[in-house]
Formats: C-alpha cells, structure tokens, sequence
C-alpha cells in the first residue's frame, strides 16, 4: 500500500493511500472480523432504518440483549404496517429504548413512505423524510441500495478523522471527511465499507484505546504514525448542565389502579405515561407545588402524603429527579392543560402502555413498597391519608 499522503480538493486533509488500497484493506478485515448482528445482511430498507434509528443513542448490546429489534419487526414487519400503527401503541414498543423522538419521527416518515408506494432510495428523497439526517439517510442508501455514500457517525468520524489526521471539531470535520472518504466507496461495495468502519470503529479504533497493531488502516493512519489518536477527536467543551425537579403523584382508585397522565406529543416524554404532576418551582414547597399542579392540570383536589419513591435519570443536557408523593383525592381527574389524557392502570395494563423511563423506574420502587392500596377498601373519591402511608 503506497504511503504517500494523496492530496485531496477537500481542504487541506487528504486520503493517506490510495482511495482503492484503502478500501481493499479494509473489505478484508471486515469480510474476517464482520461482528455477527441480527440485520446484517438484510437488504430490506425498512429493516436496516429501523436498526440505524435504534443505534443512534443506543448501545448495540442493549438493543441486542433485549431483543428490540426482533420485537418491533414482529409487531410491525413493514413500513406500511408502521404507518397503520397507533403512536401509543408504537411508543410502547419502543418502551426502554428512550429518546422516543426517534419513534415518533419514524411513524412519521413511514407514514409519507405508505403514501408513497415505495421506500425512496436516493439520498435527496431520504432526507426529505422526517428523522433522516445525513448518516441516517447515507446508512439506509449505502446498505439497502449501494448508493456510494459515505455513513458518518461519531465513530466513522473518529476513524476517518485518525486515518487522514484531521484534527477538527465535529462540525467541520464531518462535511469535508463526507467528501474526502467518498471515493473509498467506488472500490467495492457501499454497504460493506460502510459497516466496515462501523465496525472498526466499535471495536479496535476505540475512543480511548485504540488497538492500532491489529487495524486494517495501522500503515497508513496519520494519527498512529504520529501519535495523534488521543487528540482525534479533539474533545467536545463540556455543556452546562441543567438540573430538573419533579414532583409526582402516586395516586390509585378503589381497585389499585394508579393514576397516569399522558404526555404532549412534542417536548421531552413525549406522548408518554407517566405519574401526573410537573416541574418543582425553586422556591415551592414539595406538597403544596404537587396539589397545586394537580389542581390545574387534572382538576383534582388532592392531599399529599409522604414522599414514597425518587429516582434520578441523565438525560441529554439536563439531569432529571422526580420525587413521588402519596396522594388521595375528592375528585375525577381529567386532563386540562399539559396532558393529553388520564387513566388508571392496573399492573397487566402496564405491559402496553408506553410509559416513560422515570415512570418504569418509580413504579419498580413502588412495587417493592408497601403503599399499594390494592388491599384496601377506600376509594380515589374518598379522600384519605390511608392511601398516602408509605
Ligand atoms: S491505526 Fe489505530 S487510530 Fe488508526 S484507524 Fe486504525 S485503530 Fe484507529
């Protein structure tokens, strides 16, 4: 393989072989180290959306290990079955999953692909889909079509940007890597090169060690020649975080049930269940901020007992805490502002809800809890501290 550096129209990086010594070597590492995934192989293009969107912020492993992506394909085998689905029932499938933008978009999309009659397979139509940005559309193009596109996520970009030695944030780097590394895809198949450095870049060019001695690319790679692979990527200025309260009620009719509130469609949660309340104010009192929340948004008087669950959960930017309250009430609720609906759901009931991730976690603490009132006899209607003990 040459090792003088080929020079580029695309800035001042440039491919340090040539486009097809670089693509040979790499089609034969991955014809001999391809990691065995249950949608390779596959060239239906629902299928391979459906992983990539998975994938997006979600560890191989945990779609793996659950069995997600089987899952969903069995309730929903096609782009047009998706399109009939109902959002509730498709967020509930994704349930685990988090970030259920990502489902929402692609029930979207899907339904524009039905109205279609067929799955687009150009770049340019992809993109004009709902959810697909660039790797996403690249991915489905490259491996359903063998479109020559190159697939860059944050670990293409971490590998390419090593190979050529580009020493750029994301934002730059992504664009001028996209058109440096274009050629590489004219030297074999799109979708093998593509899932290729997928695959390089999870396994030996990994952020923090990387195992040079046995990639596919150690000759050529700039970044190993000059012991640059712990500047590329340059590390990302760590953003402000923001800390969320919440205050939640647990709150149950006469049978047990437990009161849930849907979330709007848009904003975090999206469309979700979860344990009606909101947002602590900084300077309000835990209780008193819970009825009067309950108040406005379900029009329900309610007393609030003790604090009974809490949970913490990282989320993008912000780090979330929602303490669950005890709470009886002298009224029905009903849904007036911030929800789309409310319920009562008893534990079978639970299974096809979409609920979201804090939900799942507070009722696992409830479960261990003896505040269930399934045992007893009041009523949701008949206000009582009985339902409130913890
Ligand atoms: S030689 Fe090392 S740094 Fe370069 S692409 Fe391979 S694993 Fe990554």
């Amino acid at each position: 393989m040459p090792t003088t550096p080929m020079r580029s129209s695309s800035g001042s990086a440039s491919l340090p072989a040539s486009a097809e010594a670089l693509a040979s070597s790499l089609a034969l590492w991955y014809r001999a180290a391809a990691r065995s995934l249950p949608w390779r192989g596959l060239k239906d293009p629902y299928a391979i959306w459906l992983s990539e969107v998975m994938l997006q912020q979600t560890q191989v492993a945990t779609v793996l290990g659950k069995g997600y992506f089987s899952r969903f394909l069995e309730a929903f085998p096609t782009v047009e079955a998706l399109a009939r689905a109902e959002l509730p029932e498709l967020l509930a499938r994704w349930s685990g999953l988090g970030y259920y933008a990502r489902a929402r978009a692609m029930h979207a999309a899907a339904k524009e692909i039905a109205l279609r009659g067929a799955f687009p397979d150009t770049m340019d139509e992809l993109r004009s889909l709902p959810g697909f940005g660039p790797y996403t559309a690249a991915a489905v193009a490259s491996i359903a079509f063998e479109r020559p596109e190159p697939a860059i996520d944050g670990n293409a970009l971490r590998v390419y940007g090593r190979l050529v030695g580009l020493r750029a944030a994301r934002a730059e780097a992504e664009p001028l890597l996209r058109e440096l590394v274009r050629p590489l895809l004219a030297h074999g198949k799109p979708s093998e090169l593509n899932q290729a450095v997928m695959d390089l870049g999870a396994s030996l060019c990994a952020p923090a060690t990387p195992s040079c001695p046995l990639c596919p690319w150690r000759e050529p790679c700039v970044a190993r020649r000059l012991g640059l692979q712990a500047e590329i990527p340059p590390a990302r200025k760590p953003t402000a975080r923001r800390r969320l309260s919440w205050v939640a009620a647990v709150l149950r009719d006469e049978r047990g049930r437990i009161l849930l509130a849907r979330r709007p469609e848009r904003g975090l949660f999206g469309g979700l269940w979860e344990l009606p309340g909101g947002e602590l104010s900084s300077t309000g009192d835990e209780r008193r901020e819970l009825a009067r929340l309950l108040r406005e948004r379900l029009g329900i008087r309610v007393r609030v007992g003790a604090a009974v669950a809490e949970v913490s959960q990282i989320l993008t930017h912000r780090d979330l805490r929602v303490v669950a309250h005890a709470a009886t009430s002298s009224g029905s609720p009903s849904a007036l502002t911030g929800y789309l609906g409310v319920r009562f759901a008893g534990r079978e009931d639970l299974a096809s809800l979409g609920l979201s991730s804090v939900t799942r976690k507070l009722l696992a603490k409830l479960d261990g809890r003896a505040d269930r009132p399934a045992r007893r006899t009041v009523t949701h209607q008949r206000a009582s501290a009985r339902l409130g003990a913890p």
